[in-house]
């Protein structure tokens, strides 16, 4: 894999004006200073040893409102193998003693209708909400978003017609069998990518889904332990979560 001038250029406009890097507290807890902006091109020399698709990463402090209280992340853009696959992980480190736990992981399938503007057709947002939480209270934890997996990797757009599908009768997997799109078209290997970045190979993962742990597994990642994201099911979304667990084999 190669990092020269001309591959940096070529993409660096994916995450130009996207990330910010606070130079005086990257390495630092968070100040209130303002926050300096500037490109970074920053090669991946773990992962370039590794032979993986990650081409760069960026990194920078970012405080987010968790429930009206701020909280400050060290956040991490990675460019994938292509401009569509693209990640953020938000990390809550470790210090001292506890730097050496075994870190606390979410990898949450971005979802624009859920995340963004709290659809109630699924369970996206609540899981979300419910990682972050406990992942800004574990220190070493780390919550990975992958935006490219929306609608379980088959888009926004598709995933819409397969809800309109969904508005006539037909289950969340029927329907995207009937727009002739895969049932689970989401692959984890930048998540684990990303992971092995962190130097986090042997995980806690937060997930209800037996197909991710394997994912994650089969791309070299130790799962020591699975914690359930408990969701509530409501009005909206009971039928969605039913077909996830019948025939999905969601641990719901
Ligand atoms: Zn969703």
């Amino acid at each position: 894999m190669v990092y020269g001038g001309a591959r940096l250029a070529s993409i660096s406009h994916l995450v130009k004006g996207v990330l910010c890097y606070n130079m005086s507290t990257a390495a630092t807890p968070p100040s209130k200073e303002p926050v300096k902006t500037e490109e970074i091109e920053m090669p991946l020399t773990g992962v370039q040893e590794k032979k993986l698709d990650t081409d760069l990463s960026a990194r920078t402090m970012l405080p987010i409102d968790l429930d009206g209280r701020e909280v400050v992340l060290e956040a991490r853009a990675y460019q994938g193998k292509d401009e569509h696959t693209q990640a953020m992980a938000l990390i809550n480190r470790g210090q001292g003693k506890e730097a050496g736990e075994i870190p606390l992981v979410r990898v949450h399938s971005g979802c624009v209708t859920g995340d963004i503007f709290h659809s109630l057709r699924c369970d996206c947002r609540a899981q979300l909400e419910a990682a972050l939480q406990r992942i800004a209270q574990t220190p070493n934890g780390v919550l990975i978003y992958l935006p490219f997996h929306e609608g379980r990797g088959i888009g926004l757009f598709k995933k819409i017609k397969a809800y309109a599908l969904q508005d006539q009768g037909l289950d969340t997997v029927d329907a995207n069998i009937e727009i002739g799109e895969p049932i689970d078209a989401r692959e984890y290997e930048l998540a684990a990518e990303i992971l092995h970045d962190l130097g986090f190979e042997k995980i806690r993962l937060m997930t209800n889904n037996p197909a991710k742990i394997e994912a994650l597994e089969e791309a070299g990642i130790a799962i020591v332990d699975r914690v359930p994201v408990v969701v509530r099911p409501g009005m909206h979304n009971e039928h969605y979560l039913d077909t996830k667990r019948r025939r999905m084999a969601h641990k719901l």
